[in-house]
């Protein structure tokens, strides 16, 4: 089982990360994902990589609640760690008109920006996309005829949205924690969505599925997405679990 989303370098691990990393393997876990957020997080994604390097990978990217007027300096001054690591995709990126709209404009460019990247180095993208499909689609929109393969992480959108999506590209969808929430509406959109396209992840530290709901979450609870999964879709946890795993090395987000 793959963790294509978490952010177990982040400081809300640092007393407990190898009890995390361990209680992950005891679960099933065979390989985690986790997607830069700015500059200062980039060398806690390498240390984290350095100390797990079997069954870690790392994307380089920045995240659209980070992006602010001095957005076009600080992607200049990610690029440089291409060359000091193998990463395996472009993330998290995105646009993020949730809390705040000031930066919608920055956020699309820093998205072009960003996905012309994936485009320049061959790599898959991560975005995080929340109140702003509108607005990732039309930046995606920008690179038809090159269109980058990727996934919409932490999915929650309805089934016409997955339409919309795939009206732009064939893109996978990560399904986390809200699937199992009670008065969640994924259970209506994962079979829109079919198990061929979809991945598993946390989000960890956010979004703990239940039986957690509310507390810290981390990888190994991705265990307990993949069952709700199997259940929501009427078939059984290895098949989930084998098909997922295909996914995710399929968009190579899995160096092998
Ligand atoms: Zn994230």
């Amino acid at each position: 089982m793959i963790d294509t989303h978490s952010h177990i370098y982040s400081a809300e691990f640092d007393d407990d990360r190898q009890e995390v990393m361990q209680r992950a393997v005891d679960a099933g876990v065979t390989h985690i994902v986790m997607p830069n957020e700015n500059l200062e997080s980039v060398q806690r994604l390498l240390d984290t990589y350095n100390r797990w390097p079997e069954c870690v990978s790392l994307a380089l990217g920045l995240h659209p609640e980070e992006v602010h007027d001095d957005w076009a300096d600080v992607l200049d001054r990610l690029e440089p760690f291409f060359d000091q690591h193998p990463w395996v995709a472009i993330g998290e990126v995105g646009i993020d008109l949730y809390w705040d709209k000031t930066y919608r404009r920055q956020q699309m460019l820093a998205l072009e920006r960003q996905l012309a990247w994936c485009c320049d180095r061959q790599l898959p993208f991560i975005i995080h996309c929340r109140e702003a499909l509108t607005e990732v689609l039309d930046v995606l929109g920008q690179f038809r005829g090159q269109m980058p393969q990727g996934v919409f992480h932490c999915f929650t959108g309805a089934p016409h949205e997955v339409d919309l999506i795939r009206q732009v590209g064939d893109f996978y969808f990560g399904i986390g924690g809200v699937l199992t929430f009670k008065k969640s509406t994924l259970p209506l959109t994962v079979p829109v969505i079919g198990l061929d396209r979809i991945l598993l992840e946390t989000d960890s530290p956010y979004m703990a599925p239940v039986p957690h709901r509310g507390k810290r979450n981390e990888s190994a609870y991705v265990a307990d997405v993949a069952r709700c999964l199997a259940t929501v879709l009427g078939t059984d946890l290895s098949t989930v679990d084998r098909i997922t795993t295909d996914n995710a090395q399929r968009l190579a987000l899995v160096r092998m």
